[in-house]
């Protein structure tokens, strides 16, 4: 067993704990960062399959992603658009496949008024919020009182309106059926992304790729930190903690320090023991931070078949097996991939399948918008981080009905020296990849200022580097 005395431990190698640890290194700190898995970048994670680039994880930027523009910047890394000429489908409450052009889907008028008026509600409450602080907003212990599901009906009679409204939070976002979270954490959703609009608005929310790939940003972070400071195969089951620092117990390697970040999903904080207890606050609010469930089917054709006939690849069915659908086909590449997604308890009735009904399960749901083509990829490929111990779900965790006005306070105080980093506690960017770095850079910052005794800046939103930051006070 290898003993390291540093700075800081971060436990995760994903984005969040990557660029803390990149940022605290950057300040002169000694940090190591230990792993669980056998590679870096978390729920970040690509593979090429039969020539083609496969993000089995997380992989788009939006525009007021500027927390991870920035890291991308820093590093040399480019994004590329992702393919969206042509026209979009969308699948009917009857199964029809219906093709249309721009943002409002085909139905009745008097829907298209609906939702409209539902988003412009939607809108109105994310303005009212500071996502960092979603539990202070005026409405903010009405609003986690009532589930998403219910608030929606409570607005509109239109049932359609309130599915398709519905879809892009709950089986778009957080993965969860609409009745299991609150409309709060349904307005943090919209309020981290800028607005409502900027979610429903798949141009706006799916806007670029990464050149390269997006665990590479991971993989270069990493690089940057140098040799001994990421050791992977490392998960840490213990965490001795006391005034002074903590002690993490990797598989192989041990590791003294002032401060600890847990850079993990909040869903896996009690997978560690902790010398002493974590205290009661924590024991209890870690229980109601639960991940999502969504399957990211993908499938690649020898050609992109969709756009001969003028299609974009987008698809979207509130009611159907596989909810939405875009091309995905990387920057270059002459095969066709289309990404599709099948949430919560459609998930669940997916997953008991045997592996060839399952295929042909999906397979007829991308056939539904898209035709027989569809039917014939020369790869196939779900995600599945619910079978990975050390995800255990998709695309991240969100609190249970009432959680975040009751728990969220103090849900990023730091208990002595452990401190918690991950997207799914950030305010702008929550549960993305933005989030993470914003979180890491932040979390970073506060360490930072504790070791040093210099103050911390509550507004810092963690675009900017620390460097950058101590450029501009030096300058
Ligand atoms: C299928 C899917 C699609 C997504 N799509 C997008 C997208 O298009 N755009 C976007 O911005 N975001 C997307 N996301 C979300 C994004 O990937 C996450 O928000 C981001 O990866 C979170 O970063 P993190 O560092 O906070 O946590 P993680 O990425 O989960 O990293 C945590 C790390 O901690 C490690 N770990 C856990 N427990 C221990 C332990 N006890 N000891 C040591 N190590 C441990 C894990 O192995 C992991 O490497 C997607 C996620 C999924 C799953």
């Amino acid at each position: 067993m290898e003993h390291l005395e540093r700075d800081v431990v971060v436990i995760g190698a994903g984005p969040s704990g990557l660029t803390a640890a990149y940022e605290l290194s950057k300040a002169g700190k000694t940090v190591a960062v230990l792993e669980a898995r056998d590679r870096v970048g978390g729920r970040t994670w690509t593979e090429t399959m039969d020539g083609a680039t496969i993000e089995i994880g997380g992989q788009w930027i939006s525009p007021d992603q500027t927390g991870l523009y920035s890291l991308i910047n820093e590093l040399g890394i480019e994004t590329f658009e992702r393919y969206k000429a042509g026209k979009s489908v969308y699948l009917n409450e009857q199964g029809e496949a219906i093709v249309y052009e721009g943002e409002d889907f085909p139905v009745a008028e008097s829907t298209v008024a609906e939702m409209n008026k539902l988003i412009s509600l939607m809108n109105e409450l994310a303005a009212q919020m500071n996502p960092d602080k979603p539990w202070e907003h005026p409405q903010a212990e009405e609003l986690d009182k009532i589930s998403f599901h219910h608030f929606l009906r409570q607005h509109s009679n239109d049932e359609l309106a309130c599915n398709n409204v519905g879809l892009f939070i709950a089986g778009g976002m957080l993965t969860k059926p609409a009745h299991t979270f609150s409309a709060l954490q349904a307005v943090l959703m919209a309020s981290s992304a800028g607005s409502f609009g900027n979610l429903v608005d798949e141009d706006f929310i799916l806007d670029r790729r990464i050149v390269g790939t997006m665990q590479g940003v991971s993989k270069t972070v990493a690089e940057r930190l140098g040799e001994g400071i990421v050791f992977l195969n490392n998960p840490v089951l213990k965490l001795e903690w006391f005034d002074g620092g903590v002690v993490a117990h990797g598989q192989s390697v041990t590791v003294s320090a002032k401060k600890v970040i847990l850079a993990i999903p909040p869903n896996l904080y009690s997978r560690i023991t902790y010398v002493p207890a974590l205290p009661r606050k924590q024991h209890v609010t870690h229980q109601h931070q639960s991940m999502g469930l969504v399957i990211k089917v993908h499938a690649v054709y020898d050609t992109p078949f969709w756009r001969e006939q003028g299609l974009s690849g987008t698809c979207f069915g509130p009611d159907a097996l596989v909810q939405e659908i875009y091309d995905n086909t990387y920057t270059g590449e002459s095969t066709g991939t289309l990404v599709g997604f099948i949430s919560d308890a459609k998930a669940d009735a997916m997953w008991e399948l045997d592996e060839e009904a399952r295929r042909a399960a999906v397979l007829k749901g991308l056939a539904a918008y898209l035709g027989e083509k569809a039917l014939d990829p020369k790869v196939f490929y779900l995600s599945d981080f619910a079978a990975e111990e050390w995800t255990r779900g998709a695309y991240a965790t969100s609190y249970d009905l009432g959680g975040l006005y009751r728990f969220g306070p103090a849900q990023n105080d730091n208990v002595g020296p452990i401190y918690f980093s991950s997207s799914d506690l950030a305010g702008e960017g929550f549960q993305h990849v933005d989030g993470a770095v914003r979180m890491g850079r932040r979390t970073a910052a506060r360490i930072i200022a504790t070791l040093d005794g210099t103050s911390y800046d509550e507004s810092y939103d963690g675009v900017q580097t620390l460097t950058e930051i101590d450029q501009k006070v030096s300058a």
